[in-house]
């Protein structure tokens, strides 16, 4: 959530056309320039917030490993309108509607990634059966033609996923290191399987940037994975990532509850998160299910749908939605159900939804210390002059909702 209304404005998706060998392929280490001419047809992208030069390190690695691979092309669209252009349609045509809250997750899997056995449609239905509004399809290192539901809209998306060993910093024994980074609302089309894995170095900053130099080519809103996953984030590195661009974080994916949670050793996901946002960055909390598993199955599957998801204020449109989620008019949840989260006036006000059964708590944390807790449905408290407040609502079974962080 912000009281700001700084967000992109709706502008028309580019329907995700099929691959073609007609189509311009470019290398994924394209040129700068290159590079942002494509950035430019992915109007629902906000731009990272201090533009930066294409790190050498990142480029050159990935033109080592293109030519490995059976398919590593990503298709530009030459023919895409420019802002101006999209701007001054949506200007023309785009009905008023008014914005409701929008159920969705942004982390999908479905049987191309390798490691589901569900096709899409089975999905698509498995949501629109548990009455989510939108999902992200987010199958690894490919943009997966798209299907629409009768009522589920399907939003293009790839999560980049790349799993070195001993990255710096370090995380535990095992050495495993997961630079796992969604982009939502992708423009782009990848050519069968996309390698973009910067493998020059061991640090993970650039390795997460190589994500970025992606996200250049194939537009969308930028979300880091997991992070917690085998350790080695820390509060600094998510403070950087989202000064170089990324706008969302997974605090809660429903696969990594033991790590979400942290222990003796290290941060909580929530923790981490209050790191970065005292340094005054702007980067919105998601939780996901990172659905792998659809099958109503007695045994408890890896990756179940349905443990954690995203409710965005917003019109009923892909583009409104993907601008909400980069401008965080959305709460993220794995269970409770909100009726109000939002800045009224000067004030963060929380309302849990009419009807929802159960005993909440509602706690304040203001730049990262909890200030206040109230049993209570609804609670509002004052911005602080400086920093941020966010709100965490607790429902006695224990499931939450996060509210985004607001600022005056
Ligand atoms: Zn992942
Ligand atoms: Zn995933």
């Amino acid at each position: 959530m912000s009281s700001s209304t700084g967000a992109p404005p709706p502008s028309t998706l580019r329907p995700t056309a099929t691959p073609s060998l007609a189509r311009a392929r470019v290398a994924v280490a394209c040129a700068a320039a290159a590079c942002a001419a494509v950035a430019c047809a992915a109007p629902d992208v906000p731009p990272p917030t201090s533009p930066k030069p294409i790190p050498d390190a990142a480029v050159s690695v990935m033109e080592i490993d293109a030519p490995n691979e059976q398919s590593t092309g990503v298709a530009s669209d030459a023919s895409a309108p420019d802002a101006a252009e999209i701007v001054a349609t949506v200007a023309d045509s785009a009905p008023p509607q008014p914005e409701v809250w929008l159920k969705g997750s942004t982390h999908v899997h479905a049987r191309p990634s390798g490691d589901s056995t569900t096709p899409l449609p089975d999905v698509i239905a498995w949501y629109e059966a548990n009455r989510y509004d939108f999902i992200v399809l987010t199958d690894h290192n490919r943009t997966t033609e798209t299907q629409q539901g009768a009522s589920l809209m399907v939003i293009p998306g790839i999560e980049l996923t790349h799993n070195p060993s001993n990255c710096i910093p370090p995380g535990d024994k095992s050495g495993k290191c997961r630079i796992h980074v969604n982009l939502l609302g992708v423009t782009g089309k990848v050519d069968g399987k996309l390698v973009w894995a910067n493998r020059k170095t061991q640090e993970r900053l650039p390795k997460y940037e190589a994500a970025l130099e992606v996200q250049k080519q194939l537009g969308g809103v930028a979300q880091i994975n997991h992070p917690n996953w085998f350790w080695g984030m820390n509060g600094d590195l998510l403070a950087e990532l989202a000064r170089r661009g990324f706008r969302l974080v997974e605090i809660a994916n429903a696969a990594f509850e033991k790590w979400n949670q942290g222990d003796k050793d290290h941060p909580s996901l929530d923790a981490l998160w209050d790191q970065a946002l005292v340094q005054g960055v702007t980067l919105w909390g998601i939780a996901s299910d990172d659905a792998h598993d659809y099958e109503p199955s007695n045994s408890p599957t890896k990756y179940p749908a349905g443990g954690g998801w995203v409710v965005v204020k917003a019109q009923r449109t892909p583009q409104a939605i993907l601008a909400a989620l980069a401008a965080g008019r959305f709460y993220a949840s794995n269970g409770v159900v909100l009726h109000r989260a939002e800045v009224d006036g000067d004030a963060l006000v929380v309302e849990v939804a009419a009807g929802q059964r159960g005993s909440y708590l509602i706690d304040f944390i203001e730049n990262g210390k909890r200030v206040e807790r109230v049993k209570a449905r609804s609670a509002r408290r004052t911005l602080p002059a400086t920093g941020y407040l966010r709100a965490l609502v607790t429902r006695g079974d224990g499931t939450k909702a996060w509210v985004q962080p607001a600022r005056r």
